[in-house]
C-alpha cells in the first residue's frame, strides 16, 4: 500500500547502509567470513562503541535470516558475541529436545 501517503514522507537523510542490529538478532546471525583490520569508523555492533582507527577492528561476514550482513566487533566484542551465539544455541537445542514429542 504505497498510497499518496508516501508523498508526504520526506525521504530518509542518507539512510545507513547497515541497520543497527538487536542483540537478539545478533545472536542469530551466523557469521561466515572473519577479517582483522584497523578500524575504519564504523562503530562495534555489540558494544555500539566506535572502533577507533588505531584498534584492531573484526569484521565478521555473517548470514542473518538468509540476509547477508556485515559486522564490526571489537576482539573482545566478537569473543563475548561467539560466546553467546554459542550458549544460546545450546539453549535451543536443549529446549528443542523437552519440546520434542
Ligand atoms: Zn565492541
Amino acid at each position: 500500500m504505497n498510497g499518496p501517503a508516501s508523498a508526504d514522507r520526506k525521504s530518509p537523510e542518507e539512510a545507513p547502509r547497515t541497520e543497527r542490529l538487536t542483540v537478539t538478532a545478533l545472536r542469530r546471525a551466523v557469521s561466515i567470513r572473519l577479517w582483522g583490520g584497523k578500524g575504519c569508523g564504523a562503530p562495534c555492533d555489540f558494544c555500539r562503541v566506535l572502533v577507533s582507527p588505531t584498534e584492531v577492528e573484526y569484521e565478521v561476514e555473517a548470514q542473518l535470516d538468509g540476509q547477508p550482513v556485515t559486522l564490526h566487533f571489537h576482539p573482545r566484542c566478537h569473543e563475548t558475541w561467539k560466546t553467546e551465539c554459542e550458549s544460546l544455541a545450546g539453549q535451543a537445542a536443549q529446549q528443542g529436545a523437552k519440546n520434542s514429542r
